[in-house]
């Protein structure tokens, strides 16, 4: 079948690349460039999300594991595993035996093939592994282990997969209607499929409302931004912001320290970047644990939009699952992470067919 292809993110990629796979003809269109959205303002975690075993995500943990082990295994140039300390003091809100309990999960759905267990450290283990850590109220902590990659570069990896298998990549190629007739167009021509796949993330149902199709899944955009610091760190750490009792990340990413994320509803058509408020409340989520970062310690900062389904008014507990629905021969899919895109691609492709 002639596929065409609307988005190019990672989830967009591994669509294509499992459809070529399958033996289909892929075209995909992006409006911008491969890669420059979503795709590349994450948290550059390969992981099964610790905290979705809290909402009983178990499907969801247990595939994105398997995800995780499959890329660290495929593409160790570009993904490769991290150690994370869980610090637990006494100020905790989650006890040691709750965390202690997920983790133990957390390695049993990551089966044979994990990547390390976990283990609990003594405080003075754990100043040794982590003398940055603020050391008052500690009382020890779990080190465990996940995944990280260059999301943008890996992301340019599966392209390149795509073009090996004889997809065609077309950037700076807005699509501006699809059509359940497979139709879709652009503003030079239009182009007629077997099936259309609309992957365009958090512009999915904006597309879709733009071409006249009702009804499906709906999206809750939610920001999330990071704080790139200035400042070297030897292993991951996940910890809790003081401020909200969030889980949020301070990692060692390409000799800096990364430190995020934020959760912040916005429309679609508000700046994807940074606020002065979300900047402040990651230095002082930073601050509560480490040295004291300066602003102008601050080298970067950066932001993107997560494409959650709608569901409750709690964004923090919102799923990162993804859902794949077919009208006639338009496929739209909303939701996913970046480790299960792979995944994702499959399951469009077996909904498409052959
Ligand atoms: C702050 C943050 C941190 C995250 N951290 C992690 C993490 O550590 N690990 C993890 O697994 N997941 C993480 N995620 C989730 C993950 O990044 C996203 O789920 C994933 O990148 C979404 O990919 P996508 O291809 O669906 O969307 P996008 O990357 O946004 O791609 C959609 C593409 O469609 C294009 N497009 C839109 N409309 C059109 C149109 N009309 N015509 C043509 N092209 C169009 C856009 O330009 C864009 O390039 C994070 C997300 C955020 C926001």
């Amino acid at each position: 079948m002639r596929v065409g292809v609307v988005g190019g993110g990672i989830n967009g990629l591994s669509t294509a690349w499992a459809l070529l796979q399958a033996g289909h003809e892929v075209e995909l269109f992006e409006r911008g460039e491969l890669m420059r959205a979503t795709s590349s303002a994450s948290t550059k975690l390969l992981h099964g999300g610790l905290r979705y075993l809290e909402h009983g995500e178990l499907r969801l943990v247990r595939e994105s594991l398997q995800e995780r082990n499959w890329w660290l295994r495929h593409v160790p140039d570009l993904a490769r595993p991290l150690r994370l300390v869980l610090p637990v003091y006494r100020s905790a809100s989650r006890s040691r035996w709750k965390l202690k309990a997920g983790l133990w999960l957390y390695d049993r759905l990551a089966g044979r093939q994990g990547i390390g267990a976990h283990g609990w450290r003594s405080t003075a283990e754990l100043t040794a592994l982590a003398p940055e850590l603020r050391a008052s109220g500690l009382r020890g902590g779990y080190v465990f282990y996940d995944g990280q990659m260059d999301d943008y570069c890996l992301g340019l990896w599966v392209a390149e997969r795509v073009r090996e298998l004889g997809g065609v990549l077309r950037e700076h190629a807005e699509v501006r209607r699809v059509s359940e007739r497979g139709a879709l167009e652009t503003a030079e021509e239009s182009h007629d499929f077997d099936r259309v796949v609309n992957v365009a993330g958090p512009w999915a149902e904006r597309l879709n409302a733009a071409s006249d199709i009702e009804g499906g899944c709906r999206m809750d955009p939610v920001r999330g931004s990071h704080l790139l610091l200035e400042r070297p760190l030897a292993v991951g750490f996940l910890l809790e912001a003081p401020q909200d009792r969030r889980p949020f990340f301070a990692l060692p990413y390409q000799g800096q320290t990364l430190v995020g994320t934020t959760e912040v509803r916005q429309g679609l058509d508000e700046p994807i970047r940074c606020s002065p408020e979300e900047r402040d409340y990651l230095l002082e989520a930073y601050n509560h644990y480490f040295r004291q970062a300066v602003p102008e310690e601050v080298a970067e900062t950066f932001a993107g939009l997560r494409p959650l389904i709608r569901s409750g008014p709690d964004v923090n507990r919102a799923s990162r699952e993804y859902r794949i629905e077919q009208r006639g021969r338009l496929v739209t899919v909303c939701g996913g992470k970046w480790t299960t895109a792979r995944r994702l691609g499959q399951e469009v492709a077996r909904t498409v067919g052959g």
